[in-house]
């Protein structure tokens, strides 16, 4: 791979594995390979150190380490919470969740209405909020979840947790917020916040990817997703991935002390870069509110300019951002989420994230504010949007994929 100097900032699609995690897990890769399972020291002395890791994550969230289980990622996390919640509580076939989750809920929910579960997908306003009012009303006897993220992927934007928490609390119905985006960036209680069950993935805090956790809260109930061996106490089968879970462990000690810096040094930089953008770009615009944010996000509005052709010039100049749209090759939809915060397709196809993180300078910063002002305006000058015709095409091709997107 080129290993030319890449500006990174695309923090919250992945992060850079921390040296002292590599040198951590490194071991378990090349020397201590013996199954956990195994009755010999060579293999149970690998069990030990699991639970050294898995205590080390409880440590991170305030959970008991018996509270913790771990899977393959994010994505497996937020799909066994959701499936145990129904598969605990047959006679309950409704699902609460919210319009701009991450797709690893939202198209799961997409296969369960397919299956006869009814879904709910509450909407957001223009902060990307939801009406607490309405998820109140919307919690029904037969609702065996709620499920709602703490922090959106592709705007930063933080959803009210605990009072989100208090409210499933007075129905009596589960709990689970999928908190990938927040461990370093935010701290975590789950105790304070009362969730029942909580989703982290570790390739998102300077760890590898392969390698998740689901938190559930002791005495709620849980019928494994990953149906095989005794492993995880019985509540995920599959021989352990041994190094990532030990890379895990480390990831969240660094994430808690890295959490001043997010909160302080990289939180200037992010909001040096959005101000650099909003005041030297003409027709910029942020995507969401200032706050409640995550510190190392931003997204924002280039009107008149494609996110993609802005990808590959960024690409082209050695710097790594997301355009947190659903694209997929040949498709040009428009972001769910932007969609459903009222975001006009023309303007959500031109949004940009940015989300840096503890490795990132301010040099790099300089450099992208002054990479990024011509290429906007050599895009603009040859935008396809100055022209009648193929504007008119893609408000259609918009206008069709937003109804899609309301009714998913
Ligand atoms: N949830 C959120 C909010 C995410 O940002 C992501 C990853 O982008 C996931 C879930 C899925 O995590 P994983 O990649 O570990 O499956």
């Amino acid at each position: 791979m080129n290993q030319r100097k890449t500006v990174y900032f695309d923090n919250n699609a992945t992060t850079r594995v921390a040296p002292e995690v590599f040198d951590a897990m490194a071991p378990y890769l090349r020397d201590f390979y013996g199954n956990p399972s195994s009755a010999y020291r060579f293999g149970s002395q690998v069990g030990k150190d699991i639970e050294a890791a898995r205590e080390k994550v409880a440590k991170m969230i305030g959970a008991d380490p018996k509270e913790i289980i771990f899977t393959s990622c994010g994505t497996e996390s937020n799909n066994a919470a959701i499936h145990s919640a129904l598969v605990t509580q047959p006679k309950k076939k409704h699902v609460v969740t919210t319009a701009v989750e991450h797709s690893a809920i939202i198209k799961y929910c997409e296969f369960l209405r397919k299956h006869g579960y009814e879904i709910t997908l509450l909407p957001v306003d223009a902060d990307g909020q939801i009406d607490l009012h309405l998820l109140d009303k919307s919690i029904r006897p037969d609702t065996a979840i709620v499920s709602v993220m703490w922090a959106n992927n592709e705007t930063g934007i933080v959803f009210p947790i605990e009072e989100i928490a208090a409210i499933c609390r007075m129905h009596d119905v589960l709990f689970h917020t999928d908190a990938t985006q927040v461990p370093g960036k935010m701290p975590i209680d789950v105790n304070a916040l009362d969730v029942d069950m909580l989703t982290l993935s570790a390739h998102k805090l300077h760890a590898p990817k392969g390698i998740g956790l689901l938190y559930v809260k002791k005495r709620t109930k849980f019928q494994p997703y990953v149906i095989g061996g005794h492993q995880e106490r019985g509540n995920r089968g599959g021989t352990e991935n041994v190094a990532n879970m030990i890379a895990f462990g480390r990831a969240a000690e660094l994430a808690t002390a890295h959490l001043q810096d997010e909160n302080t040094r990289v939180r200037a930089l992010r909001d040096k870069l959005e101000n650099g953008i909003l005041k030297t770009i003409p027709h910029t615009v942020r995507t969401g509110p200032k706050e409640p944010r995550l510190p190392n996000t931003s997204n924002v509005a280039f009107d008149g300019c494609e996110a993609e052709a802005i990808l590959m010039l960024l690409d082209q100049a050695g710097i790594c951002a997301s355009s947190g749209s659903a694209c997929t090759t040949g498709s040009l939809d428009p972001s769910h989420v932007l969609v459903a915060m009222g975001i006009k397709p023309m303007r959500a196809r031109g949004c940009i994230r940015f989300s840096l993180g503890i490795y990132n300078t301010e040099e790099e910063v300089d450099y992208v504010l002054q990479q990024l002002p011509p290429m906007i305006a050599k895009l603009r000058e040859i935008s396809p949007a100055k022209h009648g015709d193929s504007h008119r095409k893609h408000e259609t091709h918009f206008a069709e994929t937003t109804t899609r997107a309301k009714v998913a």
